[in-house]
């Protein structure tokens, strides 16, 4: 089985968005005040909304499951206060909990947290229960600067994020470490700001001692680690400097990368630098990088492609980054898919055709 650990429903039904929309002008015009009761997406909505983008390249690409949250860009924790987040993260992930409802063989959810800056990350404690133990999800999204790019809140090994790892660690779930849009225009989204937390978390995670006081807490910093395995030598050299740990042993059970990289040279640094049992394949699609590479006339993000491509990496560590370490990492992924097995090879016969989904602007 090969588990893609990082996707979003960036192609979800506009009545989702209108609804966003009518909450964002809610905030100011008193007349359209935010109802939580007002998106009416129906079924197949959802599945035409899927059946030409993720579900098509699932198929194509062959892999069988993706680890789906909301919309990431979408997040936008910065806009309004903890109850316009908590209404509009409901929905988003009551809308991911459908599809993983009407697809099991092939979408396991992962939920958004009601992140709202200055507000104690313990907030988000009751919609994380609520996905996990009533809607079966298996982890979070756990955006470090709720901000949207001016980092106001604490560094993630501040106390002031304790009770929402204790809960964490209590459900036995690893959050994704993943920023949302910008509203600092220095930082464009996916090309500065996501790049910039993920290497600003590992930073972080290097310099303080959250995993002795949580040896069960467990992380994915996606996009390949951002500049992580490329620096290695500087983060291994800080590391002895500050009389930090080794870095293989500092991250061994709570640090994990995705191979959301989208260049086989890329993909090869980073099997070469992070050890494989610390990888997690992921390709971020339906994403943030749409196109067509022309130097290969394949899709950026079809980054299985880039893996099948490395002929050194052994088949234990290919089943490893494929498979065994999401299980590994999301330990209730196995009952999560429990229920969906035996129609997966039903599902996959069933292709369907149509030209290459194309939407443009959202991630
Ligand atoms: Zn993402």
């Amino acid at each position: 089985m090969i588990i893609d650990c990082h996707g979003h429903y960036t192609t979800a039904p506009k009545a989702l968005q209108v609804y966003r929309d009518a909450q964002i002008a809610g905030l100011t015009d008193p007349t359209r005040l935010d109802n939580p009761d007002a998106v009416v997406i129906s079924d197949d909505e959802i599945r035409e909304s899927l059946e030409r983008a993720q579900l098509r390249f699932q198929r194509e690409r062959g892999t069988d499951v993706t680890i789906f949250s909301p919309r990431a860009s979408a997040m936008a924790h910065h806009i309004g206060d903890a109850m316009t987040s908590l209404h509009w993260t409901r929905h988003c992930n009551d809308l991911i909990h459908r599809v993983c409802s009407l697809y099991p063989d092939n979408f396991v959810g992962v939920c958004q947290l009601p992140q709202s800056p200055g507000v104690p990350p313990a907030n988000c404690i009751d919609e994380l229960e609520r996905c996990v133990n009533e809607l079966g999800f298996i982890g979070c999204n756990l955006n470090p600067d709720p901000s949207g790019g001016h980092w106001t809140a604490p560094p993630l090994t501040d106390r002031y994020w304790y009770p929402l790892f204790e809960k964490m660690v209590d459900l036995d779930v690893p959050a994704m470490v993943h920023v949302s849009s910008s509203c600092n225009p220095s930082f464009h989204a996916t090309g500065a700001h996501y790049i910039n937390a993920d290497t600003t978390a590992f930073m972080q995670f290097l310099t303080a001692d959250l995993f002795v006081d949580f040896p069960a807490l467990r992380f994915i910093i996606p996009h390949g680690g951002g500049a992580v395995p490329y620096h290695w030598g500087r983060y291994r050299g800080l590391a002895q400097d500050l009389n930090r740990p080794p870095l293989d042993e500092l991250i061994r059970d709570n640090v994990f990368f995705d191979t959301c990289v989208y260049h086989l040279p890329g993909i090869k640094l980073l099997l070469e630098i992070v050890p494989s049992d610390n990888i997690l394949f992921g390709s971020e699609m339906v994403g943030a990088v749409r196109g067509v590479d022309p130097q290969t006339g394949h899709y950026f993000d079809d980054t299985k492609r880039y893996l099948d491509q490395v002929a050194s990496l052994t088949d234990q560590d290919r089943r490893k980054i494929f498979e065994g370490n999401a299980r590994k990492v999301y330990p209730r992924i196995g009952k999560a898919l429990g229920a969906g097995i035996a129609s997966r090879g039903a599902a996959r016969s069933s292709q369907s055709g149509g030209p290459p989904y194309r939407a443009g602007g959202v991630r």
